[in-house]
């Protein structure tokens, strides 16, 4: 069995079917477990509700620099964060990538109170950071939190950085692409024991399903990739990515 660390369920799937669809294509390749973020202080809701229906389904809750100026205590409660399937405070972190003008003091004020809210609950992250890594590191050594580095796609430099803070890290479709050495590179020097996979969907769909909508289902291709890159068997390295998750997201229970 194989579990997608990170997939945004509540998008809009209509195109390929809609959600239930997603869903059973995704077991039936083996991805028996899917954890849902996320990103929109508006899905938040949705996606408590989504996962008190489904067993196989977790959640992280956390708001996404890209909404940067909204007060997270306005969404995020601690009912939320107490909910035996709410897992941990993500996707949240910093985005100077499109940054607007003068969003990096609101996107870090965010980022800070959200690290509060999963310190007070002894929970951890799932961390987005985008051409902001010095940012990103120095916030995080100041808190006393454990996560993952969602999708990523940043140099050994920083992956030095937060394995040294215990951080995981999870390998997106980009791992597949064929312009994507270096990050096959960083994610060789990563250890197996700090290793998990995602889709990120519905983006970044791994190859062969490149710019297609991205469905956790294709999480295997870069489990595949990512068992290649390390030289095991692609069951041994499902096996070890279970476990790992049960270690970065001790509520999950399956
Ligand atoms: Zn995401």
């Amino acid at each position: 069995m194989l579990i997608d660390t990170h997939c945004h369920l509540t998008y809009d799937f209509s195109s390929i079917g809609g959600m239930d669809a997603v869903i059973n294509r995704a077991m039936a390749a083996g991805v028996g477990i899917m954890i849902c973020p996320t990103a929109d202080p508006e899905d938040i809701e949705r996606t408590v509700h989504l996962v008190n229906q489904r067993k196989n389904i977790f959640a992280t809750i956390g708001i996404h620099p890209e909404h940067a100026g909204v007060n997270p205590d306005d969404f995020i409660t601690d009912d939320i964060l107490e909910n035996p399937r709410v897992l941990g405070v993500g996707e949240i972190g910093l985005d100077y990538h499109e940054m607007e003008t003068n969003t990096r003091d609101a996107q870090i004020e965010l980022f800070e109170r959200q690290l509060e809210m999963a310190t007070h609950h002894n929970l951890p992250v799932a961390i987005h950071t985008r051409d902001a890594e010095d940012d990103t590191a120095n916030i995080l050594s100041k808190y006393d939190v454990r996560g993952v580095m969602h999708c990523f796609t940043s140099g050994y430099g920083l992956a030095k950085k937060m394995l040294d803070c215990g951080f995981f890290f999870s390998a997106s479709g980009i791992l597949t692409f064929k312009n994507a050495g270096d990050i096959r590179e960083t994610f060789a020097r990563i250890p197996l024991d700090r290793l998990v996979v995602e889709t990120d969907s519905p983006y970044c769909a791994p190859v062969p399903y490149r710019g297609k909508v991205c469905e956790p289902a294709y999480v295997v291709e870069t489990a595949k990739v990512l068992a290649d890159i390390k030289n095991i068997p692609f069951e041994k390295l499902c096996d070890i990515v279970m476990e790992n998750v049960r270690v970065l997201y001790p509520k999950i229970e399956f």
